[in-house]
Formats: C-alpha cells, sequence, structure tokens
C-alpha cells in the first residue's frame, strides 16, 4: 500500500536519517516552520495583562504515515467540497494552538524528547495519538460550543490552558495543531449542546464579541486535527544566572545577553 508522503511524516523523516522512533524534530531558529510558527505566536499573544513570553525553541511533531492518512484524506475531501469549491478557498487548513498539561519535562532540553508514559500528560498522550473528541470536557467542565476539540489562534488564551505537573520545569509549552478549516460556521453566543455541525460546515469560530473575548475553533472530528509542533516558550527573569544557562544550552543556541 503506498500512502501519501507527508512531510511530518516518520517515513519521510526516516528518509533524512532521522530515527523512526524519534516523535519531536528540533528546527533551526532560522527555518521557515520556525518563524511561521514564533510569527503566529507573536500575533496570538492578546492578553494585554500577560507580559509576552519569548519563544525559546520549536519542535516538529513526528507521526507515522498511518496516523496522518485519515487525515491527509480527510482534508483533502473537504477541499474538493461543494461548499468549498462555492466560497472559491484555496487552503481549507490553518494552524492553531492548543494548552494542555505536561507532566513531564518534554521539550525541556534536547536530552528531553522521548514520549513519556504519564497518564496525566495530556501533551505526550496527543503527539502520540493526536486529539481526542471523547477527552473534551474531562478537565474543564464548561465546554462552549459543545463537545469538540478547541483550538485557537490566540496562544495566550491556549496558555491559559497550559500547564506544569513537574516542579522542575524551566519552561512553558504550547501544541501547535493542524486545522481543517474549511468553511467555518461563526458564532458569538455560546452554543454548549452542540455535536455537530450543520451541512457545509467543516469547523464552528467563536468570535469575540457578546459571550467571548477571544477567538477560538472547534472541529468535530478526530480527522480534522493533527498536532504539527510543539513551542517552548517562557520568561527570562534578568539576572537569574541558572535560567541563563539553561537557555543556553537548550540547542547549544548562544542566548544575547
Ligand atoms: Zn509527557
Amino acid at each position: 500500500m503506498t500512502l501519501t508522503v507527508d512531510e511530518l511524516s516518520v517515513e519521510h523523516s526516516a528518509r533524512n536519517s532521522f530515527g523512526r522512533w524519534k516523535r519531536l524534530m528540533p528546527l533551526e531558529a532560522t527555518s521557515p516552520s520556525y518563524s511561521r510558527v514564533e510569527k503566529l505566536f507573536n500575533k496570538g499573544w492578546k492578553h494585554r495583562e500577560k507580559a509576552k513570553p519569548r519563544v525559546y525553541a520549536v519542535f516538529k511533531v513526528i507521526s507515522p504515515e498511518g496516523t496522518l492518512k485519515p487525515y491527509i484524506d480527510y482534508r483533502s475531501m473537504v477541499q474538493a467540497s461543494p461548499s468549498i469549491k462555492t466560497l472559491g478557498k484555496t487552503d481549507v487548513e490553518s494552524l492553531l494552538f492548543h494548552g494542555t498539561k505536561r507532566a513531564c519535562l518534554l521539550g525541556e532540553n534536547i536530552n528531553n524528547l522521548r514520549l513519556c508514559a504519564l497518564k496525566k500528560c495530556s501533551v505526550c498522550s496527543i503527539i502520540r495519538s493526536s486529539f481526542d473528541i471523547e477527552k473534551c470536557g474531562s478537565k474543564h467542565k464548561f465546554t462552549r460550543f459543545g463537545k469538540g476539540i478547541y483550538m485557537t489562534s490566540c496562544s495566550s488564551k491556549a496558555d491559559d490552558y497550559s500547564s506544569n505537573g513537574s516542579g522542575d520545569a524551566g519552561f512553558r509549552v504550547l501544541l501547535v495543531g493542524r486545522v481543517v478549516v474549511g468553511k467555518a460556521l461563526k458564532r458569538r453566543t455560546n452554543a454548549t449542546d452542540l455535536t455537530e455541525l450543520p451541512c457545509g460546515y467543516h469547523s464552528l469560530i467563536g468570535e469575540p464579541g457578546e459571550d467571548l473575548k477571544f477567538q477560538e475553533h472547534v472541529v468535530y472530528n478526530n480527522d480534522a486535527v493533527r498536532p504539527a509542533y510543539l513551542v517552548v516558550y517562557g520568561h527570562a527573569p534578568e539576572n537569574d544566572s541558572k535560567f541563563k544557562a539553561m537557555i543556553s544550552t537548550l540547542f547549544n543556541t548562544p542566548i544575547a545577553s
């Protein structure tokens, strides 16, 4: 069986002599993907009351082709759907943030790239098996637009849901997902009982205004999203030599003082 090779597949990476077991690939700060994610992170930091942190690293999430194939098939189906053709849209996919619990120290430095097996580690679980609608609402009881997978272009909002389980964590992390947004239903008011979208729509966008302060995107199909990147970010307190030493050893990148 020949699968569609995707740049985020293990099989593609293996050809570039990247180990098949590795699920996170560090990106050079000068690479176009790093710049794209960093720009989205900075642009999406909308909470004025929260000081804007700095991006310290971006990892590409590598997945087996068997995991990516249903996503790529779904994306193709949406791309070919009548409602997208009517809209004249050429790109149905967006990169969006998702904040969740990291129980381990994944991404904390170049030696922490193996996924953990801790039950409470949602970051590793999502990188291993992607997002799962069934887990929606398991941590946060209120689901504004019903049972779905919640993503946002607002990095500072995703940051509200990001948490570290380890006291040794010096950074924070956010997942960045590839999301088939397609034709989006826009809503300004809550719809907590929603489980599916009207015919012809592929996602929901909650727009700021009445019930919502910051934009969020919801998809109701597990194959409409896959993890694509992990962003490592944080604040470097001035004159904190321990923090600076940790940063300078991260990817052996010298940090300007
Ligand atoms: Zn973990």
